[in-house]
């Protein structure tokens, strides 16, 4: 039976600036959904980031429906969230992810981004695969576009027209501002050196073997303080990607650029005389050491205006206390690519990304404040906020906090649904509010849509 769309939906040429996670992400999910994409990219990809990136149950699920082939990703799959002692690397928290994906359907990769990136870009431009194969131009660089008519001007002097665009540009976006949004935003109050460890070099020399334990593991982020080491392992393992924060005043890397010429190991060790020796060693043979900027941005307004729509990093920077930046670029892509559907794009452009803005930006402000909080207490982070039999669990609102329950238990399919229904005056009678289960409940019982909606 066709779907009472079907008969209104049209083809759109879409354009998508940038080619990152999220640009490819929305182009795998608007050729399924029968739509011509065409990414612009400033880049050429050479300078890709070389660390790992999370994608816990909540975008993993995307990666299947869309039939990426994840392998290619060369995922680890975590098992475990273990939290540390700073000084003698005992564990104090953890959280087992054994029966992860026998209660969410999914399990938690571990990436490396550039696997990660070129897992998603042959999805999104190879012949195979439903609908028509995405186009990808690089050396093109957005400088403007024309909100009323839908023309994009490059700084090479190209210009092009589509129906829907979509600003996929990342942290210091060009489309954000072109639609309008000056971002308020500062310092954090914590900076972030990244550096690589590979395993075989540590087993060499006798340290221990932390990939083996398949976890992401953390030292410190107790009691408010701004040190904590996150060790992510990806490539199967063989390698170690250290994220080292420590207060800014410490060392201030506000404005140094990622790809820059590597920091000296000396550097990197500097901020942590007493950390556990174990993950010092670690560190004491990083390389490919990198500052990461971190800017505490505030929740945007609004993601839309007129035919183009933000996604991704553009749309809601996030600080990576949650380990969700990526998954919230590829559930943003997930909404466009439903909405943008058969069953539910009735012809509006204008329409459906007021939805998409309805759907989305709740959702990801929720987290963006709660990756800033994870700053500074360990015990807001998804996962470890569900320890609350752990002596050192305090968070800062109980009925607020953001729970693995949330993030796993969404169902985007309902809440697109109550969402249409609503703003068609139909009653919504499913079990759900906001894609979350009503009868979804935390493990103190609590229902989570009483802690989702506040
Ligand atoms: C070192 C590092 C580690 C990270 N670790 C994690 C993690 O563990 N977990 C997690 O979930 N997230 C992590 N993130 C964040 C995550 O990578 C981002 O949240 C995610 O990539 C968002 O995707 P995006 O497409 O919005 O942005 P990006 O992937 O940054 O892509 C933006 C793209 O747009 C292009 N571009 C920019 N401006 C223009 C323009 N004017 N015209 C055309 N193209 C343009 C850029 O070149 C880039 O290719 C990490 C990020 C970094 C840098």
């Amino acid at each position: 039976m066709s779907s009472p769309h079907e008969y209104n939906w049209r083809r759109l040429s879409v354009g998508v600036i940038g080619g990152g996670i999220g640009g490819m992400s929305v182009a795998i999910a608007l050729r399924r959904a029968g739509h011509e994409v065409t990414i612009y990219e400033r880049n050429d990809f050479a300078g890709e980031v070389g660390a790992s990136v999370s994608c816990a149950a909540n975008g993993t699920r995307w990666l299947h429906e869309w039939n990426v082939d994840v392998a290619k990703g060369d995922p680890v799959v975590l098992r475990k969230l273990i939290n540390r002692d700073w000084k003698t690397g005992e564990p104090v928290s953890t959280y087992a992810l054994d029966d992860y994906e026998e209660r969410w359907g999914y399990v938690y990769n571990m990436f490396h981004r550039q696997y990660m990136h070129a897992m998603l870009k042959d999805s999104a431009l190879e012949e195979e695969g439903e609908g028509i194969r995405a186009k990808l131009l690089v050396h093109h660089q957005c400088e403007d576009i024309d909100l009323v008519n839908g023309m994009i001007t490059f700084t090479n002097g190209k210009t092009v027209h589509h129906d829907l665009i979509i600003g996929a540009d990342g942290i210091g976006s060009a489309v954000r501002k072109i639609i309008g949004l000056n971002p308020e935003k500062r310092p954090s109050e914590s900076s972030c050196l990244h550096a690589n460890v590979r395993t075989e070099d540590a087993v060499r020399l006798g340290l221990v073997d932390y990939s083996k334990h398949d976890a992401l593991e953390y030292w410190g982020g107790q009691e408010g303080k701004w040190d904590k080491i996150v060790l992510s392992p990806c490539n199967g393992g063989r390698l170690l990607s250290y994220y080292c924060f420590f207060p800014r005043a410490q060392g201030d890397y506000t404005n140094h650029t990622w790809g820059g010429e590597d920091l000296s190991v000396e550097e990197l060790l500097a901020p942590y005389p007493e950390l556990d020796r174990h993950v010092f060693g670690h560190l004491s043979i990083g390389k490919e050491i990198q500052p990461w900027r971190l800017w505490v941005h505030q929740p945007y307004p609004y993601i839309t205006r007129s035919m183009v729509c933000l996604l991704g990093d553009a749309g809601h920077p996030m600080m990576p206390h949650q380990s969700q930046g990526a998954c919230m670029a590829i559930e943003d892509a997930a909404a466009l690519g439903i909405l943008f559907s058969k069953a539910y794009f009735s012809g509006d452009v204008h329409e459906t990304l007021s939805i998409y803005q309805e759907i989305r930006l709740p959702r990801a402000t929720k987290v963006q404040s709660a990756a800033a909080k994870a700053a500074y207490n360990i015990n807001e982070r998804i996962g470890f906020s569900s320890n609350t039999n752990n002596k050192l669990y305090s968070v800062e609102n109980e009925k607020g906090k953001l729970t693995i329950e949330e993030m796993n238990g969404y169902d985007m399919y309902k809440h697109v649904d109550e969402v249409m229904a609503r703003r068609k005056g139909r009653s919504y009678k499913e079990n759900f509010k906001d894609g979350i289960p009503l009868d979804l409940k935390l493990p103190n019982g609590t229902p989570v849509v009483e802690v989702a909606r506040l």
